[in-house]
């Protein structure tokens, strides 16, 4: 078993915390066989909540899945602590989530989906940010600022 941790980046202007918007938010990652170093054709899509049986019945996890080509089942489960809202404080890659692997390694992360976040001097609440098109653009009525996140970068490192 290996723990990886997902880190983050992004420019955020007038805007801070931010985090994915719910608990079964959907997570697309990248993921490679560690039997076969077989890269999973598709970025799949995992959550906190759901889990799955394994096939060898010891116990559930977040995700399993069975590599295309060697067969091997591998599986992954979420840390449970609650992913880190991001601040641009340090300016750099602040570490988001923790994630338990057997048999796989994630190794990329598209960030589309819902996020939220805070005006930094206004604190107005934006719950629906959505990273689709990897960039946010909104205005703030209370700091009469413009609101904007760009340029997610992401990395997988050992945690
Ligand atoms: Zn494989």
């Amino acid at each position: 078993m290996v723990k990886l941790q997902l880190l983050i980046k992004a420019e955020l202007e007038n805007v801070t915390e931010l985090v994915p918007a719910s608990d079964d938010f959907e997570y697309f990652f990248q993921v490679q066989c560690n039997s076969c170093h077989e890269i999973h054709p598709k970025v799949v899509a995992l959550n906190r909540i759901e889990e799955r049986e394994l096939s060898s019945s010891r116990g559930a996890a977040n995700f399993i899945w069975r590599c295309g080509v060697c067969k091997r089942e591998s599986s992954a489960t979420f840390d449970s602590s609650p992913p880190k809202p991001y601040s641009e404080e340090n300016g750099g890659f602040a570490p988001l989530l923790i994630i338990e692997c057997r048999g796989l390694e994630f190794i990329g992360f598209d960030p589309r989906g819902i996020w939220k976040c805070k005006g930094t001097e206004s604190g107005t609440l934006f719950p629906e940010v959505d990273l689709s098109e990897g960039e946010w653009t909104e205005y703030d009525e209370k700091s009469t600022l413009p609101v904007n996140i760009s340029n997610i970068e992401s990395k997988w490192v050992r945690a």
